[in-house]
């Protein structure tokens, strides 16, 4: 389930909302209970759908052993 981030306008505290995506634009109070919340560009981490397992986070990792530029491994 996507998280979206809110934001309290009420005492600046920034929360986060797991929610269906149907929901996303509901309003959310926040952990104190305040009403006047926005919603922020959020990271939604929701993966692209077809494929992954959803192990792991979407890191763009370069990958390792590519035998790349041998600069910069220090074999040379
Ligand atoms: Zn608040």
């Amino acid at each position: 389930m996507p998280r979206y981030e809110f934001r309290c306008r009420a005492c600046a505290a920034t929360f986060e909302v797991s929610r269906p995506m149907s929901d996303s634009a509901a309003p959310a109070s926040c952990p104190q209970g305040h009403g006047d919340t926005v919603k922020l560009l959020s990271t939604v981490s929701v993966g692209g759908g077809a494929g992954r397992g959803g192990a792991a986070q979407a890191a763009p990792a370069p990958a390792a052993g590519g035998g790349g530029g041998c600069c910069g491994g220090g074999c040379c």
